[in-house]
């Protein structure tokens, strides 16, 4: 399933998060030049998310990710769970990934403000997953996906620490939220996360 990138405005200014993965760099490409952002923030390292990230540091932007991303993202590490239980493909497909040079980086630390936006800590699904806050929304990353018959939690075998994940879940079901914007598939309310939060193994 494709990885969702969100293009938020504000009166602070405009930034994208996520890129896509590079076998979308052209579309990615044009982005950058139709909606010109002041900077791009990545929410996890996962080549869906960040896979056109280095095209964002060569047009000269910040990248701003959660320091515990950057060894991936960089390309110091390579350890995706995907394919689930066959970890040398997994680091082949990271290794066949373009990465971010180090001096484009930019800590996004919880608790930050980014352009308007505030930066929540959502580990589990990688330890340095980060979303987005601001009023009643929350840019949710891969911390849960969303699908027709509601929220969903990514696999056990894709996600870093289950049992954290599931941990972040329940942060999310007590925020006082009015829609989730996931990683991948479709716009969640509050009572949708909080439904699945209620009925997870713990
Ligand atoms: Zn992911
Ligand atoms: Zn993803």
């Amino acid at each position: 399933m494709y990885a969702n990138v969100f293009l938020l405005t504000t009166p602070q200014g405009r930034l994208l998060v996520d890129t896509g993965t590079v076998v979308h760099a052209p579309y990615f490409l044009r982005l950058l030049r139709s909606f010109r952002p002041d900077a791009l923030l990545i929410t996890h390292a996962h080549p869906d998310h960040s896979g056109n990230a280095f095209l964002a540091a060569r047009a000269g932007l910040s990248v701003l990710a959660h320091p515990l991303e950057h060894p991936a993202l960089v390309g110091q590490v390579h350890d995706l769970p995907y394919p689930a239980g066959r970890p040398g493909v997994g680091r082949l497909v990271s290794r066949a990934h373009p990465k971010v040079p180090a001096p484009a980086l930019r800590a996004a630390l919880p608790g930050q403000d980014v352009l308007g936006w505030e930066v929540v800590h959502l580990p589990g699904h990688t330890a340095g997953q980060i979303g987005l806050r601001r009023g009643g929304v929350l840019i949710a990353a891969d911390a849960v996906m969303g699908s027709a018959d509601g929220a969903h939690l990514p696999r056990a075998a894709y996600n870093h620490d289950h049992a954290q994940a599931v941990a972040t879940l329940n942060t999310m079901a007590g925020m006082d939220l009015r829609e989730i914007w996931p990683g991948h598939g479709s716009v969640l309310t509050a009572a949708q996360v909080q439904a699945r939060a209620g009925r997870v193994d713990r």
